[in-house]
């Protein structure tokens, strides 16, 4: 067990006091103590768009930009929080006056413009369901998951809908309307110009009273094999938002906020509109794709104050030979954050080093809606670890096997599986026409998380894999994250991916894919070295045994190393469902 400490906060992180003595408030948490936080609708229950929006803009906060939109041409656009008031509610009469009610499903295929952060809110508004998915998507993957999700409605632009969606009408004939971001006129009463409807719709609209428990937002997770599952949220999650919002990413009311999660992801959603609109405060979104120098530029000349990004963009950010805090004005920022993928030490440090401020992981997942476990800015971090459970959260470590009967609850340090108690507000409620698949991830009264763990003796999170990733070697359980993170600290390895390769002794060996640094050439004596290496530092049982080079290594949308698609290569197997690779 690793146990170095980046000590505390850099000076300038205002940390939360209550969270000061984490114990102490983890105890003494209620969740009645949020509803507080929240006005509650008019016309009765709640609703996303009226405490993300709404309130705000009907108060002090109305001419204070909510979103500063960075157009991937150069164009910078503002919005204040009146201005996305009207324009949601516009969006939401919109919706009405095409017959899309409550419950409709709203699919959007977009890139991250603001028309999309405007539709968002006006479908919360109108009690439909947002379903957003990647821009880059094939037509497969969006038929998919248009016909699971019985998509009435769809925002896309005109380039997307002829390259993707017209060839896949005939398929979805419950699909009512397509709304074209970028078209001047109607084509058709079926293919409609969202300019057009916009004009004729009036900006006030009165949202009707919402249950907490109405489904708002739908999200499609891969799994690892068979079909994707619609994962469903509802507009109780906000609760969840806020509080990780305050706790976790530290917002205040000054603070001018980046999330670079794309909305087809859940981060993008849950922490790329909800969170930072529910606290009133600024919201970038750059509609570019990762680019190193423009990022920089982006948290430099927005003043960007707290940032949330992924394992990914920072991997990608150390290959580079870049030194931000020299060649950039970092000043501003105070907080980072990272999600999606264990966050290699190697990078908590080259965080410390290049930006001035230590990156804070947090574990979640599509199902969890929300952040559940994190490196709070008040507490020490511990490289390495996934950090602390959120308040109001009670994540254990379970060893289960169905076919012994075996259930109990893991010792300190012991590996086992994270669950969850059910009960937080963002849990999902379900997968849309899958009761049998939801039940499944349950067991004795936990939500079952399908990731490998172990908790320490200071109650810090280590994530070991996911269970299905999990390599048995002569006797031994290898998590591919501690192979991968020791081989990211020879300075020639940008990426690595760690598989277990079937072996007629061992089982299964080790075996590394690795992504060099810019610099750096594949070549016999740089395998041999690292082999060496992995050996001198995790010894000969966990060490990987081969080493392959790769130039880049397959990866979700989101930025996950896919190693099951490494290992269906490796083993010339069907690859599955790739719908999520990023090409
Ligand atoms: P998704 O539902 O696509 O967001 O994926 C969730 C999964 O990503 C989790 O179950 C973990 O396997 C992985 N994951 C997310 N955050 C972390 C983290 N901080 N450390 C390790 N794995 C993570």
């Amino acid at each position: 067990m690793k146990t170095e400490w980046i000590k505390k906060a850099p000076e300038n992180v205002s940390v939360r006091p209550n969270l000061m003595d984490y114990e102490k408030a983890y105890h003494a948490f209620k969740w009645e103590d949020v509803a507080l936080q929240f006005q509650g609708l008019p016309s009765g229950g709640l609703n996303i768009a009226h405490e993300a929006i709404d309130r705000h803009a009907n108060g002090a906060l109305a001419e204070k930009n909510a979103l500063v939109w960075l157009g991937a041409d150069g164009e910078r656009r503002e919005y204040t929080f009146a201005q996305m008031k009207q324009e949601s509610a516009r969006f939401a009469n919109v919706l009405q006056s095409l017959g899309v009610g409550k419950g409709d499903r709203v699919f959007t295929l977009t890139t991250r413009l603001p028309e999309f952060y405007i539709a968002a809110i006006g479908i919360f508004k109108n009690c439909s369901v947002l379903c957003p998915l990647f821009a880059q998507f094939g037509p497969e993957p969006i038929l998919q998951r248009m016909k699971k999700g019985d998509a009435k409605a769809l925002l896309t632009t005109r380039a997307i809908f002829e390259k993707k969606v017209r060839p896949l009408l005939d398929e979805l004939p419950e699909l009512q309307t397509v709304i074209l971001i970028d078209a001047p006129e109607d084509e058709s009463g079926k293919i409609r110009s969202l300019s057009a409807l916009m004009a004729q719709a009036s900006d006030l609209f009165e949202i009707a009273p919402t249950d907490p428990e109405d489904m708002s937002i739908l999200h499609f997770t891969s799994g690892t094999t068979g079909m994707p599952k619609g994962v469903v949220h509802v507009h109780k999650a906000i609760y969840m938002h806020w509080m990780s919002g305050k706790y976790v990413l530290d917002m205040h009311p000054d603070d001018i906020y980046w999330c670079t999660a794309d909305p087809g992801w859940v981060t993008g959603t849950s922490y790329g509109i909800i969170a930072p609109w529910l606290h009133g405060i600024t919201n970038i979104v750059n509609e570019a794709e990762f680019d190193a120098k423009r990022w920089y530029e982006i948290l430099q000349n927005e003043k960007v104050t707290i940032w949330y990004t992924a394992p990914t963009a920072i991997r990608r950010l150390m290959r580079l030979e870049l030194d931000p805090l020299r060649e950039y004005d970092l000043a501003n920022l105070r907080l980072v954050h990272s999600v999606g993928e264990p966050l290699n030490p190697e990078a908590v440090v080259w965080g410390v080093e290049k930006l001035g401020l230590p990156i804070h992981d947090n574990w979640w997942q599509t199902e969890t809606g929300g952040i559940m476990i994190a490196n709070f800015a008040s507490q020490p971090i511990q490289l390495g670890s996934m950090g602390l459970p959120l308040l109001g959260v009670e994540a254990v470590i379970i060893n289960h096997d169905s076919s012994s009967g075996v259930f109990e609850m893991a010792k300190t340090g012991q590996k086992g599986e994270l669950a969850i108690k059910p009960g937080w507000p963002s849990m999902f409620r379900g997968y849309l026409h899958e009761e049998e698949r939801y039940q499944k991830s349950f067991i004795n009264g936990w939500y079952l998380t399908g990731d490998l763990a172990y908790k320490d003796e200071y109650g810090y999170f280590w994530f070991i894999g996911r269970a299905d990733d999990i390599i048995k070697t002569s006797g031994h359980m290898v998590g591919p994250f501690e192979v991968e993170s020791t081989l990211m600290e020879h300075p020639a390895v940008a990426e690595a991916g760690v598989i277990g390769k079937p072996d007629p002794v061992a089982g299964e060996v080790v075996k590394a894919f690795i992504a060099l640094k810019a610099g750096f050439k594949p070549s016999e004596e740089l395998r041999k070295e690292l082999i060496g290496f992995g050996r001198q530092k995790l010894g000969a049982a966990v060490a990987p045994k081969e080493i392959e080079f790769q130039s880049d290594l397959p990866k979700t949308r989101s930025g996950k190393i896919m190693r099951r698609l490494l290992k269906a290569r490796e083993m010339g197997l069907p690859e599955g469902d790739i719908s999520t690779l990023e090409h």
